[in-house]
């Protein structure tokens, strides 16, 4: 049975936020303030929709939004990790569950040459429209009340390994890699061989920290193992998979 490792994007694979380091595609590298101030909490991907709309009103062409995509940072350890699993295949399944979108997720791994790692990547659709406009949609509606409304993780977590269950592909462990206070709500539909990686000082290892329960009041059950660079959770693949 093969492991099954699942990715945050923003702040875990890479070392920042696609949807603020867009704005340096724009010709001042910023956004008028105007515009800042449409964010409304929980309406992210809106805000990304006219954020996105203002760029595309500056003339700002998809070929450089890209170019300028594919300058975000690694986080450390990330591009050897990548690699080595690109190479087990075998034995890896790699998925990538995020708030960001499609197109600059396909960008910024494509520009590292990192994409054949990744079996599949659940993000809120992009695409560039006729004007040559980037635009973003929602990924999905759902009924959970602790997350955004765009994106429940856990939900799409939950629907991938029913579907993969249904054609009849098990995992001996899912990992589950993340930074956000969205990366915990998957957590709690995990099981006890699996395991939670938060990145070391940000959200997610903190609410992990404090003792999260599901919602029966049991503790989570995948063992934590926090992380600070991306070398560690390759040592622990390797002990997990050798
Ligand atoms: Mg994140
Ligand atoms: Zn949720």
């Amino acid at each position: 049975m093969k492991t099954l490792m699942v990715f945050d994007f923003d702040h875990t694979i890479v070392d920042d936020n696609c949807d603020t380091w867009v704005i340096q595609s724009t010709p001042n590298k910023c956004l008028p303030v105007s515009l800042a101030k449409t964010y409304q909490k929980g309406r992210w991907t809106e805000y990304m929709g006219r954020v996105m709309s203002y760029i595309g009103d500056q003339n700002v062409t998809p070929e450089s939004i890209r170019s300028v995509m594919t300058t975000i940072p690694f986080t450390d350890g990330m591009v050897e990790l990548f690699t080595f699993i690109s190479r087990h295949k075998n034995d890896i399944e790699c998925i990538i569950i995020s708030d960001a979108n499609t197109l600059f997720i396909d960008w910024v791994l494509q520009g590292a040459g990192i994409r054949p790692a990744f079996d599949k990547v659940f993000s809120n659709p992009g695409s560039i429209d006729s004007r040559g406009y980037v635009t973003v949609q929602c990924y999905h509606s759902h009924d959970c009340i602790k997350c955004p409304i765009n994106m429940c993780k856990r939900k799409i977590l939950e629907d991938f390994l029913e579907h993969q269950d249904k054609a009849g592909v098990k995992y001996a462990r899912t990992i589950y890699i993340g930074d956000g206070g969205n990366d915990l709500c998957p957590l709690k539909c995990m099981r006890e061989e699996d395991i939670a990686m938060p990145r070391k000082g940000f959200t997610l290892e903190r609410l992990l920290l404090a003792g999260v329960e599901t919602k029966d009041g049991t503790p989570l059950k995948p063992r934590v193992l926090a992380w600070s660079s991306a070398t560690e959770i390759l040592n622990e693949l390797k002990a997990l998979i050798q």
